[in-house]
């Protein structure tokens, strides 16, 4: 179909990658609701449930993570590539990992980096978590005791401790407006 960019109509894959705690949920419901009226078929991936039934079972070893992370990553593909757009919340915490599904899904793979300070994480605590990571009671847990590399260039960098979760998430439907998935080209010569 014709628009500006080409991409009218075309899925997607918004990938949105941070420590625990970071936000990436909370920007990612915000942003499937706004994305339900305006695109209409959305698929959510989110890291956490996903280990629940496609990953179950594996750890949170170096090996495992990818693991999971590619699974997600070939489920997000055949989705994308069948016109729906994708909201995949996972911590990814190797960016080699991230890379290798960025080259598999191509120029709609849409990274946005959920960013704040692991210790603005921490105070959070949304599930308790860094208590008894910092204990060692957990282990293995990213930005404690494992590592996070973050993204060097990714599409969207969002500061959750500086800005509002409403404008963080309008950011991410304005980055794709932007790159043309939202509006069709009538829509652009008009406005
Ligand atoms: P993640 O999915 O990255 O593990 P969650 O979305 O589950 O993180 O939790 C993030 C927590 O941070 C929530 O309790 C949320 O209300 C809070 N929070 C505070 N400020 C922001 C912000 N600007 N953006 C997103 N979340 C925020």
């Amino acid at each position: 179909m014709d628009n500006v960019n080409g991409r009218y109509g075309r899925g997607f894959t918004l990938w949105f990658t941070g420590l625990s705690g970071a936000g990436k949920t909370t920007i990612a419901d915000i942003v499937e609701r706004e994305l339900r009226e305006k695109f209409g078929k959305i698929e959510v991936l989110d890291g956490d449930i996903v280990r629940t039934n496609l990953s179950k079972g594996l750890t949170f070893s170096r090996e495992d993570r990818d693991t999971n992370i590619l699974r997600i990553g070939f489920v997000a593909n055949l989705l994308t590539r069948n016109g729906v757009g994708v909201i995949v919340s996972a911590i990814s915490p190797f960016k080699a990992a991230r890379d290798q599904v960025r080259r598999e899904i191509g120029d709609d793979f849409i990274e946005v980096f959920v960013d704040a300070p692991v210790e603005v994480c921490a105070e959070r605590d949304v599930k308790g978590l860094y208590k008894k990571a910092y204990s060692g009671e957990i282990e293995q847990f990213t930005g404690v005791s494992d590592p996070y590399e973050a993204p060097a260039a990714a599409e969207l960098h969002i500061h959750t401790d500086e800005e509002d979760k409403e404008d963080s998430a309008r950011r991410v439907v304005a980055k794709l407006e932007e790159l043309g998935y939202l509006s069709r080209v009538e829509e652009y010569n008009r406005a």
